[in-house]
């Protein structure tokens, strides 16, 4: 997919308000919501307003927007109260179990996380 906002673009239909999301945090840049089919306690999902499909698909001209993501990302977590610790996941193509095709960190929290992953 390419880096235009598309109305077959599951992310890009909730961030326009679309498919409904309960925000717990949205800026200029992205907003942060619950993932439907959570992997631990606390599991939400960070991601760009602006629709890029992958890490590999961004450029450098998408580092400031690829940082207020994460930090984004440590914000939540803070609001979560995940102070014990957290996981800040980001699946890319198909050998990285990326199932949406708009970048987006997954926010895992409230459990102690394995390594490595599977
Ligand atoms: P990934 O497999 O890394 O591409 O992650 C996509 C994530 O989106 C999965 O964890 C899904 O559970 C989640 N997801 C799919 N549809 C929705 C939705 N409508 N609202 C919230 N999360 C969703
Ligand atoms: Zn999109």
């Amino acid at each position: 997919m390419s880096n235009s906002a598309s109305s077959d673009c599951l992310f890009c239909r909730i961030v326009a308000g679309d498919i409904p999301a309960n925000r717990v945090y949205e800026d200029e840049f992205c907003i942060g919501f619950p993932d439907i089919n959570p992997q631990a306690p606390t599991h939400l999902l960070i991601i760009p307003k602006q629709h890029i499909a992958s890490t590999a698909k961004s450029d450098a001209k998408d580092a400031a927007l690829l940082g207020s993501l994460m930090s984004a990302a440590a914000e939540i977590a803070r609001s979560e109260n995940l102070s014990k610790g957290y996981r800040i996941v980001v699946n890319t193509g198909d050998d990285g179990g990326q199932t949406v095709n708009h970048l987006h960190l997954h926010l895992l929290g409230g459990r102690h996380m394995t390594w490595p992953p599977g």
